[in-house]
């Protein structure tokens, strides 16, 4: 068996591995590369092989760093099956077309770029058999209102004036037929997956439907395993499992562990402080009569938070201000968790699910679906709580949440999630927190949101233990509790200082571990 890695090689983007038998070509997951266009765009676009030849695939969990090319594989003549588990398939037939929503997007908006700077560089006359309009008037036409362009428009200039344009990576059209394509399956219940392969999956506690992936070959009568970490969660969350401690047959065999190391030489803080922190941090806002602005990702984050403030309210610990999910993917989402409740921990179970209640439904949470309700809920002024995407604050319905908002020293910014360099969140953050310290003496910083200026005078509050990704006591813990036997592990999915670190780490436990190159091969 050879086993091959051409994504998420010392990166965390872009998780991609390939296991070739004589009789078998399995892909695990088809990631998209995540991160600054220039770098990212060319490397998405190409696939390194022939979807044509592959038997199936098995993803590991709907993430579109794992999830995200795969409707460029189907496009492309894949033509075998995509496993997961249900809720991984469920969430995907939101977070696909959502995806091919931002190329789309992306793709019109350079090609409006591109006609408007053709334009400029036009004098009236140049331009044909419309020359007697007005360079302003057609420029115009390119855009369909305030906020959306006109696709069809700018595609006719940029043909007229052959242009270069840009295509969207895939569309909504393409999304829609990669979902086609899913097949949903239970944890821990084998399927075959290839002429001598089979899959089983079981819990990752990373997401709501993530799986560690176990893959059996008999490969000239000699039985082969590789383990695929997929993401690894972290210990106690809310809603979920734990990560699995229990595999099929103790003591089993792994030739291959493909384990991941997004935090492979950094600690976390512990679970347990989340809900205290959460607690003080809305009392003291609401105490001052101001509303709670918390930038989240959609998926994962946004639940959890529902989650802890619905127990928070039931025992009366915080007043019970109303909650609004200000963003359609997260409602979307929101209702995915609300089918799965087969995926949930024994806690969820009992505080929830016995009392006859869904744990992300009560009465004071809200899902605001038009942007005329979330135009209103931008100027209300009694304390609430908005969780809005994106999480890192870099568009989405939280922009004008945080132009309302962000002067006002009654409210308070919440940070729970990753800000990566070079985000408005990122920058919100370090200076926030920065004039925190300082206690808040001098003028305040200044921020731009959407090119304008805003004094940063909201509090800015940063909650730590949210993070999805088990750090790297959690990850030793995971392979540790697993009771397996594991020969060699290729660590993967982790900037490259993590990765190497986390391989010394392992090698230091006693294991085998190398960090592959792209497109590197080893054979088993
Ligand atoms: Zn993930």
């Amino acid at each position: 068996m050879h086993v091959t890695f051409y994504g998420a090689v010392r990166e965390v983007t872009g998780s991609m591995h390939l296991l070739c038998t004589d009789n078998d070509r399995i892909l695990l997951d088809c990631g998209m590369f995540q991160g600054r266009r220039k770098t990212t765009g060319e490397k998405n676009r190409v696939l390194p092989f022939d979807p044509r030849i592959l038997t199936n695939m098995v993803l590991s969990h709907a993430h579109i760093d794992h999830s995200g090319r795969i409707p460029l594989m189907t496009r492309a003549g894949f033509a075998g099956r995509i496993y997961c588990t249900r809720a991984t398939a469920d969430a995907c037939g939101y977070l696909l077309p959502d995806s091919a929503h931002i190329q789309e997007s992306d793709a019109e908006y350079l090609n409006y770029k591109t006609v408007r700077s053709a334009l400029s560089q036009m004098r009236p006359g140049e331009i044909g058999k419309s020359g007697k309009r007005d360079l302003q008037e057609i420029k115009a036409l390119l855009k369909k209102n305030k906020h959306g362009l006109n696709a069809e428009v700018i595609n006719g200039y940029i043909k007229r004036f052959h242009l270069e344009g840009v295509e969207p990576l895939y569309t909504i059209e393409d999304a829609e037929q990669a979902l086609k394509s899913f097949e949903g399956i239970p944890y821990r219940d084998p399927v075959t997956v290839g002429e001598k392969t089979t899959c089983t999956l079981y819990e990752a506690g990373h997401i709501l439907g993530s799986a560690v992936v176990m893959i059996h070959s008999n490969v000239n009568g000699q039985r082969r395993t590789v383990c695929f970490s997929g993401d690894i969660g972290r210990y106690g969350k809310p809603i979920l499992r734990d990560p699995a401690s229990h595999f099929e047959a103790d003591g089993q065999v792994v030739d291959l562990m493909i384990m991941e190391s997004t935090y492979g030489n950094r600690d976390h803080e512990p679970v347990v402080d989340l809900r205290p922190r959460l607690k003080k941090a809305l009392n003291e806002t609401f105490d001052q009569g101001g509303t709670v602005l918390i930038p989240s990702f959609a998926y994962g984050r946004t639940q959890e938070l529902l989650y802890v403030i619905h127990e928070l309210y039931d025992s009366g610990e915080v007043p019970r201000m109303p909650v609004y999910v200000d963003s359609p993917l997260a409602t979307n989402i929101t209702k995915v968790f609300g089918e799965h409740p087969e995926v949930y921990d024994r806690e969820t179970h009992e505080t929830f699910l016995q009392q006859g209640k869904n744990p992300f439904s009560f009465r004071q949470a809200q899902f605001v679906e038009s942007v005329e309700a979330s135009m209103a809920l931008m100027r209300e002024e009694k304390p609430h709580i908005v969780i809005s995407a994106s999480g890192m604050c870099e568009a989405g319905r939280i922009l004008h949440h945080l132009r309302y908002k962000i002067h006002n020293p009654k409210n308070t910014i919440l940070i729970v999630g990753y800000m990566a360099n070079h985000t408005l969140g990122r920058r919100i953050m370090e200076m926030g927190t920065a004039y925190e310290a300082s206690g808040r003496s001098g003028e305040p910083p200044i921020v731009k949101i959407l090119n304008k200026e805003y004094p940063l005078k909201a509090r800015v509050v940063k909650i730590g233990g949210f993070s999805a990704h088990g750090d790297r006591h959690e990850m030793l813990r995971f392979l540790k509790a697993s009771g397996l036997k594991i020969k060699r592990i290729a660590v993967v999915h982790g900037e490259e200082d993590q990765s190497l670190a986390f391989a010394q780490q392992l090698n230091q436990a006693g294991y085998t571990a190398v960090v592959p190159h792209v497109g590197e091969t080893l054979t088993l």
